[in-house]
């Protein structure tokens, strides 16, 4: 059973902007899956669309079977959406933020209280219950909206951006809960802009770049292709040619800078001693960009390079 199916979904703004061009997307139940891409790509709006609070223009979304259009309070009920902005009334006490919301979904008032500690307790924070939620740290703030999300018990949960801006301890913690959400049987579909959250916890993911799905595939696979090095050369003098070394990629970046692209496996030696021997003297080195720019950056080139417009 899929947790989520999207079937040639587009939108197009009011001011005539193509946000989704035609995206296809299935998500199986029991997955932590990963959509990644730039600002810009299209994210918001699959998840706006998703979660009902922006319309598609064409195309169609199904949660659990559900249509969002035939069955839409259904569909509402199987997910919970973790939006980016912490938008919970921050004079409301942690443990009311959450019962009221079991409320709107009609849980009823024992069952709401179960869950309401139940969920509290997942995300470590059932010791804040009775605290007024504006006092509470940004980590915590960001943990009340998961425990939010999940205290009607949705089958699908969305996370958006979930670590945005915590530090890296809190993140790590935030990853074990959600890590353990999943395990209990919840469908996790996360957007982030840390390749390392995504790699550590999602075993499938997409990537969208300008209102399509560039990428879509299991994370182990994808991974294995980043395993090359992007340098930046500078060098002493002009190079009249860019020089040929089996085993590494070299484009001119600039008269004085070469490109350089290296197998992990192959390290740099060698190619220092090929350019030494060729009389190429480097002055300096340095990394190209962070993995996921690079990711993104490889992978967006290449799609757009074999697609003539
Ligand atoms: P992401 O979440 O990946 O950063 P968005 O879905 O927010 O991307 O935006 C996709 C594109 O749609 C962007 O170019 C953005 O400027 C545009 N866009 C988003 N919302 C609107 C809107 N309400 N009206 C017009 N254009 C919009």
């Amino acid at each position: 059973m899929n947790a989520l199916s999207i079937r040639n979904l587009r939108k197009t703004y009011n001011n005539g902007f193509e946000a989704l061009k035609g995206i296809n997307l299935d998500v199986d139940e029991g997955d932590f899956f990963a959509l990644l891409g730039p600002n810009g790509a299209g994210k918001s709006t699959a998840i706006g669309i998703i979660s009902s609070l922006i319309n598609e223009s064409s195309g169609s979304v199904s949660i659990f079977g559900y249509d969002l259009k035939t069955d839409r309070s259904r569909a509402k009920s199987c997910l919970g959406l973790v939006p980016q902005e912490v938008n919970f009334n921050q004079f409301d006490t942690v443990k009311s933020i959450l019962f009221n919301q079991a409320g709107y979904y009609g849980t009823p008032r024992k069952l709401a209280l179960q869950r309401t500690e139940h969920c509290l307790k997942q995300m470590d924070l059932w010791d804040k219950r009775d605290t007024v939620s504006r006092r509470l740290s940004g980590g915590m703030k960001r943990r009340v909206m998961i425990a939010r999300a999940m205290v009607h018990a949705p089958r699908l949960l969305i996370l958006d951006e979930p670590t945005a801006g915590v530090d890296i301890e809190i993140r790590r913690a935030m990853w074990k809960m959600m890590q353990e959400v999943n395990e209990q049987g919840t469908t996790i579909i996360l957007t982030t802009h840390y390749l390392e959250e995504a790699e550590s916890l999602c075993r499938n993911i997409a990537i969208i770049d300008q209102g399509l799905i560039v990428e879509n595939s299991d994370m182990t696979s994808l991974l294995a292709r980043l395993h090359v090095d992007h340098f930046v050369l500078d060098l002493a003098e002009p190079l009249a040619e860019v020089p040929s070394i089996p085993g590494y990629q070299l484009e001119r970046a600039t008269d004085k800078a070469l490109n350089v692209a290296v197998p992990k496996e192959t390290g740099l030696n060698q190619l220092f001693s090929q350019l030494s021997a060729l009389n190429i003297k480097v002055i300096s080195l340095k990394n190209k960009s962070n993995r996921l720019e690079q990711l993104f950056m490889d992978l967006i080139e290449s799609k757009s390079s074999g697609v003539k417009q």
